[in-house]
Formats: structure tokens, sequence, C-alpha cells
């Protein structure tokens, strides 16, 4: 019999881990590192021991205890997850945002991970920019159209998020069908994607949706806002950097490749370059990304990201440009920059103090889904206390990469599954809709109409 548990995005937004068995064989998808509900333990100033990120993990509970999965070489010796199961299995991956890949390098190497293509190109440009997840680099295959684990057969199906190769999954197994949505919404570059995901998985056994954005309470009588479309956040951002008379700062997440690759054309039209940190610029030349800019030696950046640099340009043809710190201070309306989240005191290189800035003078930070990206990140309020000691004006245009709660009730509607299992969200059961729905437990077992096992 087919069985389905849920080790991760129980109650919170992202870890989703999906594992669909049968007797025979075993399919993963997803492998996001754990989001603890509670304040993370490993949260700043509490760092990471190199080489022990597995171990640790499962001795807090911050990742689930499947056997046969780890990497034997990250356990403790003899540890009884190192057992292998005599099963098949495969991970596939829905895209490349950590709450999906993050716990991918603590896999078995002889394990396969699936992905669609620019999902594959665009691990390997995050592993060149050494900004990938803890563990070994995972070596991924990609896949268009299905892929057969045993008895189970996986087809990846394109969605819209906010990130290149994002999929949902149609798995078909001896007893029925599950469909997960991996991360979606109906609101960017017209959705056709998404929608041809719900006429693909129409009428499915089992529906496994992320449901984001009903974790958030609107007002009752506040209008149902549309998330901005991209052409907006393209005019807010000149509108920004109109309105400054010098210096630009912007704060966008560079896996969204095809955002990046927009607001690089935009910046130019409007008579600025856009420079990133070298491992930003890394991420995006080793995508294939054109006209990418980062800082020349003249500016003391942390070491990884001139590594990153020079990796980057090794494997993909082309040279990053760069620019000097003197060239930004002689000439800042020429800019937008991006400045490094993690090196915080760098901002102080920029053009923002005397005697580079008239005092008074508007500088935006043009905040588009960057880090940081919330009160709900540990490094969010003191940024914001440099950004307020620097005069530097905070200018929200983003837009959420995750469906509406109202788009995502249609969705299940149109898709119309035996039983929809909502995920990934602080309020799942927020998800009212006139099909049987399961709230799953953590690691408990269900069968694909969603009555519980053990
Ligand atoms: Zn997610």
């Amino acid at each position: 019999m087919t069985t389905i548990e849920f080790f991760g995005g129980i109650g919170v937004i992202g870890s989703s881990k999906i594992m669909v068995s049968t007797p025979t064989a075993r399919v993963l998808l997803d492998m996001g590192l754990d989001i603890p509900s509670d304040q993370d333990l490993f949260r700043a100033p509490v760092r990471e021991r190199p080489g022990f990120e597995l171990r640790d993990r499962l001795a807090v509970g911050y990742a689930p205890a499947m056997p046969g999965i780890y990497d034997p070489a990250q356990l403790d010796p003899g540890a009884t997850l190192a057992w292998s199961d005599d099963r098949l299995t495969a991970v596939f991956l829905s895209h490349a945002h950590l709450d999906h890949d993050g716990a991918l390098g603590f896999l078995r190497p002889d394990i396969p991970v699936y992905a669609h293509p620019d999902t594959v190109l665009l691990e390997a440009a995050i592993f060149a920019s050494g900004t990938s997840g803890p563990g070994s680099q995972p070596e991924l295959t990609p896949m268009t159209g299905t892929v057969a684990v045993g008895d189970i057969t996986v087809e990846a199906v394109p969605v819209d998020h906010d990130i290149p190769g994002a999929c949902g999954f149609l798995v078909t197994t001896p007893d029925g069908t599950l469909a997960y949505t991996g991360d979606i919404n109906f609101h960017r570059d017209g959705a056709k994607r998404s929608r041809g995901f719900v006429d693909r998985v129409a009428g499915v056994d089992m529906l496994v949706t992320e449901t984001t954005m009903l974790s958030f309470d609107m007002p009752a009588d506040a209008p149902a806002l549309e998330p901005r479309s991209e052409a907006e956040i393209l005019d807010l951002s000149a509108e920004a950097m109109t309105r400054a008379p010098g210096l630009a700062l912007l704060s966008m997440y560079v896996r969204d490749v095809d955002r990046a690759r927009r607001l690089i054309a935009h910046a130019t039209a409007h008579g600025r370059v856009l420079v990133w940190p070298g491992q930003s610029a890394a991420l995006l030349h080793h995508f294939g990304v054109e006209g990418v800019t980062t800082w020349d030696r003249s500016r003391p950046q942390t070491p990884g990201h001139a590594q990153a640099v020079v990796r980057a340009e090794a494997a993909v043809p082309g040279t990053i440009r760069t620019v000097s710190l003197d060239a930004v201070r002689a000439c800042p309306s020429s800019y937008l920059i991006q400045p490094d989240v993690s090196d915080v005191p760098s901002l102080l290189d920029l053009p923002l103090t005397a005697p580079h800035r008239p005092p008074g003078t508007f500088v935006p930070y043009i905040h588009a889904q960057g880090e940081p990206l919330g009160p709900f990140m540990a490094n969010w309020h003191t940024y914001l206390e440099w950004l307020d000691r620097l005069d530097i004006t905070f200018v929200s245009i983003g837009s959420t990469g995750h469906a509406t709660g109202e788009a995502l009730h249609k969705m299940v509607t149109d898709i119309h599954p035996g039983v929809v299992v909502p995920i990934h969200g602080f309020r799942p059961e927020a998800l009212q809709v006139d099909v049987p729905r399961l709230l799953p437990e953590y690691g408990a077992s269900y069968t694909l109409k969603g009555q519980r096992i053990r």
C-alpha cells in the first residue's frame, strides 16, 4: 500500500518534505532545511560547527529522523539512521529556495536528485557563489517529463513562483495520484505555468499545497489587494532612483534571476549601473546573466566574494565587470548599489556620509524581497538601526512569490482533489474548501485518501 508522510512544513512556512512510499520504492519531494517554529537555536551569535551540521541538527530536532536518507559520513559512527533502506529512493526538488533545497547536502550520495534543468543550472550557480546550504555539494539530474522510481512515477509540472525552474509534481503510484504545488502563485507574468499545473493535476486523489499567504491576518474591511506586478516594481524603483540626487541602494533576492535581469536593464535605462556584492555577481554570471557588475579589489569585501568571482569566471566564459570605490564616490548618481547584508559596516565605504554626501540628501533603500526579508529575521532590527543612523529611507517595492488566499481557494476548487493537504504556512486551517481536508501530523503515515495509518 502507498503511504504518505510529512516531515516538515507543518505549521511553519517552508521546510516541506513529503515522502511517498510503496513496499518497493520511495520518493521524497523536497529536502529543505527545517525552519524551527520557535526562535532558531542556531541564530547569531551561535554558529553551526563545520562538519557537524547534520549531527547537531538531528540532536536538537531540527532535522527529521528519516532512515536511509542521510549521508553516513555526516552521522555518528553506527547511527541507526545510517542503515540503508533497500527500497529504490529518489529526491525531487521543486525549486532552489533554502526551505526546499537547504538539506540536500545531507543526502546519501547514492540517492539521485531530480529537478527542472533551470533549477539544476541555478543550483550549480549557487554552489559556485558559495551560498548553498550546509553539507556536501549535491549532484542534480535535470528532468523534463516523467521519471520512474520503481513502481512510482513523478512528472515535473512547471509553476510560477519567484525563481527560475519552479515546478510542482504529479506523482502516480499503484494506489492513485498525488500532486504537490511546491511554491506557487497566480499573479506573476500572467501565471501561464500555474494555470497549466491546475489543468494537468485536476482530479488527483491528494493535493498537497503551500498556504504561505494564509498565515497573515488581513483586516476584515481591507480591500483584497492584488500583489504588485513586476512592471509596478520597476515603476516604483524608477521613481526612487529618479528622486535620489546621489546614490541609491537596492535589496533584492539574487536567486530571483528574472527580476535581477530586469533591474539591471532598468537601472541602465535610468543612467545607473547596478553593482552587486561578489557572491551575487558570481551567481548571476554563472547562470548566464549578461552585464553583471561587482566591485574591484579597491573595495575591502569579505574573501568569499573575490573567490566566488574567480570561480564563476573560470566556469563560464566572459568577465564580470568591475567598478572602483573611487568611481562610485566621484559620481554616486550613476550607481545603484546592492549592499552586502552580512557585512553591515561595509555601508560606511559608500558615499553616504560627509564629505561625500550633502546633509539631508534623499538616499533610498529600495527593498524588493531582499535581505533582511522582514521582522522575523534576526538581523532585521539591527539593519534598520543602521539605515536610520545613516539617514537612508526604506522604500518597500516588493511583491510576494506566493498565491493570495483567494487564488489558493480558487486553485483547490478548480483541481477538486479527493483530499487537500495544506502545509507550508502558519495557519493551514485557514484553507476552507469544499473538499475533504487533512491537517497532517509531523512524521505520521497516511493513505492517499488521507486516512491515518500510524
Ligand atoms: Zn517555500
